[in-house]
């Protein structure tokens, strides 16, 4: 019997995904550099559904029904050129390749356009989830073509996630536009995590409360507007306790945050297409300034306060400020991610659905939460809106949270409490909705120093200053 679809890379990822698509009903083709990983795939989870084992990247091919769809589940970078390489001569007209990694979009447009010269259909998809996902229903964001879509399509929302009988997959758009928004979720995650760690910090050190009290805080949030995947997993984290040494496990492990990179891409990409994501870029370089023990410890004694717990009215109020602060910052970071997946959108011709992607990332991935919900309503009421804070929710929401949320950043700075990604949205907050900006004295330091001229709130075109001379003001 043919298989309707094949799996090469049977690592974690593409080991669940083999078995999400048999668990589905699907017949899979199992296939693996190293033929010792495809034999222990059948010998672990042949009984589990239909498998055909493929030894050869030539006996993958033939073991599928045309047109052929292979997902490529292997490391990203060179290893997937490997395989597109070794795959692509072996397919025919209309057969479809799937890149299920952590690709770099720039990749997959390159990817998608050497695949097309040869007649050859290539989705480049973003999988969120991890491993379990991946088995259970991870959320799915393919790009490339349209008519790839539709002979894929189907098979991938079955396997994904789903929130409410809907799937957490959809076509995100042609070309790169899959891993796009697959990396722009990324650099949502590392912002939502350093929200959550600054609360946690603020609880801490200005609430006195120790980790498992701060857990049934996040627990307590988890209840309400904030619930999420991310909120639910910090309150466990927090309740664990260190076999070893009986300490709670949060003051056990080194205070240094690893990064894999779609962070930075996020952010590199953020600053090439001009985009202010200024929460997400904060989050990235919390981590990297974590792990800089070099430049912490040279610093260490340098002058400011230690944090010490608030007492009273303040200590009453904190938990309840935080969760206003954390709130708003979030709405900032995705309204930042959203703001980038749109200028991408735009750039490079892909048509994305700004509401859909709020849409399947509600289950199967690290960001799932009901938020999303919101995001979704809030482009159901204008597909345009230019930013999700000037959406009529969220701006009640903010109005309503910002006192709070500017406690919070100024409590944060008299205790000495570093908070970049609170300070930064808050920043972007007020930024946005201000009457002027200092950008003005910035343009003029500009056509100072280099003539690069300026232009005036009351009379079009551009203009210099001769600043060198009797500073009278030439048409550019
Ligand atoms: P790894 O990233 O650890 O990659 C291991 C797999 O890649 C093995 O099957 C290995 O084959 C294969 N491989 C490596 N080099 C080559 C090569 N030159 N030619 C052919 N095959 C090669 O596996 P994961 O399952 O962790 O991840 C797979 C992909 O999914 C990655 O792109 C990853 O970024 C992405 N991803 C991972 C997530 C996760 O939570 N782990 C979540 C979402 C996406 P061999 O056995 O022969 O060495």
């Amino acid at each position: 019997k043919l298989a309707q679809v094949g799996v090469t890379g049977l690592a974690v990822m593409g080991r669940n995904l083999a078995r999400n698509f048999a668990r589905n009903g699907y017949t899979v083709a199992v296939h693996n550099r190293s033929v010792g990983r495809t034999h222990e795939f059948m010998e672990r989870f042949a009984e589990e559904g239909e498998f055909v084992a493929a030894e050869s990247a030539a006996d993958l091919v033939a073991s599928l029904e045309r047109p052929r769809r292979v997902v490529i589940m292997v490391k990203a970078g060179g290893p997937t050129d490997a395989v597109i390489d070794e795959l692509a001569p072996l397919l025919d007209e209309g057969d479809v390749i799937i890149d299920g990694g952590n690709a770099h979009f720039e990749d997959t447009r390159r990817r998608d356009e050497a695949l097309r010269a040869r007649g050859l259909h290539f989705v480049g998809t973003g999988i969120s989830g991890g491993e379990e996902g991946a088995l259970n229903g991870p959320s799915i964001m393919p790009g490339g073509s349209a008519e790839a879509y539709e002979s894929l399509g189907p098979m991938l929302e079955k396997i994904s996630a789903h929130v409410d009988g809907t799937p957490c997959c959809t076509h995100v758009g042609p070309g790169g536009a899959g891993h796009f928004v697959k990396m722009v979720h990324n650099g949502i995650e590392y912002a939502d995590m350093q929200l959550i760690a600054e609360s946690y910090d603020l609880l801490r050190h200005a609430g006195g409360l120790e980790p498992a009290a701060i857990a049934d805080v996040f627990r307590g949030w988890n209840e309400g507007r904030l619930a999420s995947y991310l909120v639910e997993i910090t309150a466990e984290v927090l309740t664990h306790t260190d076999a070893r040494t009986g300490s709670a496990f949060v003051d056990v492990i080194q205070d240094q945050a690893e990064q894999k990179g779609t962070g930075r891409w996020t952010v590199q990409t953020a600053l090439e297409l001009g985009v202010p994501v200024s929460g997400i870029a904060e989050a990235v370089f919390a981590r990297s300034l974590s792990g800089h023990g070099d430049l912490r410890e040279a610093a260490r004694g340098l002058a400011g306060p230690q944090p010490a717990a608030l007492s009273g009215e303040d200590a009453k109020r904190l938990a309840e400020d935080v969760e206003q602060a954390l709130y708003a910052s979030k709405v900032v970071s995705y309204a930042q991610g959203w703001n980038m997946i749109s200028v991408g959108s735009r750039e490079y011709g892909w048509d994305v659905d700004l509401g859909a992607m709020a849409t399947i990332w509600r289950g199967g991935c690290i960001i799932r939460a009901a938020f999303l919900d919101r995001i979704r309503n809030a482009y159901a009421a204008d597909p345009a809106l230019p930013t999700l804070l000037a959406d009529a929710e969220f701006s009640r929401e903010l109005a309503a949270a910002q006192d709070a949320w500017r406690r919070v950043v100024v409590t944060a700075a008299e205790l000495g409490i570093p908070t970049p990604g609170f300070s930064a949205a808050l920043s972007y907050y007020d930024a946005l909705r201000a009457e002027r900006l200092p950008a003005a004295v910035t343009q003029a330091q500009r056509d100072y120093f280099g003539a690069h001229t300026y232009r005036r709130t009351d009379v079009e075109g551009s203009f210099h200053t001769r600043w060198d001379t009797n500073r009278d003001e030439e048409s550019a």
